[in-house]
């Protein structure tokens, strides 16, 4: 059940306006940056933020997409094991300045999967992150550089990133389990 809509399509919208000139801001322009949008949700969110950019410097950044799944091997939340599928990163990523996107930041253990995957692949300059929605509970020494919005949320909750490519709309809500 839904408990609240705590975005709507023109504060998601605002949200990634401000975190692109965030990114911007933080990086003094684009050079040597990259993209990776975290499958699912965190790819079409990378797409928005690669357009933004463009429209703000006329420049298209890279962008590359990881897809990792978590599954646990038993019930405890301490064997959850990340499991990276297919990766499509068409670019090389030593001395970049990589922005990992994703929807939700909940525990870490992604980034950190997402992580490892990286470093496997090259050795970037930096590696920053941005979400829409950093809920809490973290069980690593994981944070995100950029949010959209903090959501203090309960075990029982969930948070829906509904977005118009993947759900046919936009907007966020908290949904008690
Ligand atoms: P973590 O690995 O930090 O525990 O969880 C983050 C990953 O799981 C993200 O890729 C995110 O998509 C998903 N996730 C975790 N909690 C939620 C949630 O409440 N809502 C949504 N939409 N995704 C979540
Ligand atoms: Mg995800």
């Amino acid at each position: 059940t839904v408990k609240a809509r705590i975005m709507d399509a023109d504060k998601l919208r605002r949200a990634l306006t401000r975190i692109a000139h965030e990114i911007l801001e933080r990086n003094r322009g684009t050079e040597d940056l990259v993209l990776i949008g975290i499958r699912r949700r965190g790819v079409p969110l990378a797409e928005r933020l690669q357009k933004i950019i463009e429209d703000i410097e006329g420049v298209k950044l890279p962008l590359g997409i990881l897809d990792i799944t978590l599954y646990r091997d038993d019930l405890t939340t301490l064997n959850i094991q990340p499991q990276v599928n297919e990766t499509q990163i068409p670019f090389a990523i030593t001395g970049k300045k990589i922005v990992l996107v994703d929807d939700v930041l909940f525990t870490g253990r992604t980034i950190r999967a997402a992580l490892d995957a990286l470093f496997d692949r090259g050795r970037p300059r930096n590696i920053q992150l941005a979400v829409v929605v950093d809920r809490g509970h973290r069980e690593l020494p994981i944070r995100a550089d950029y949010v959209g919005k903090n959501v203090p949320t309960s075990c029982k909750e969930e948070i829906a990133v509904q977005l118009e490519e993947v759900d046919g709309v936009d907007q966020v809500l908290i949904r008690e389990l």
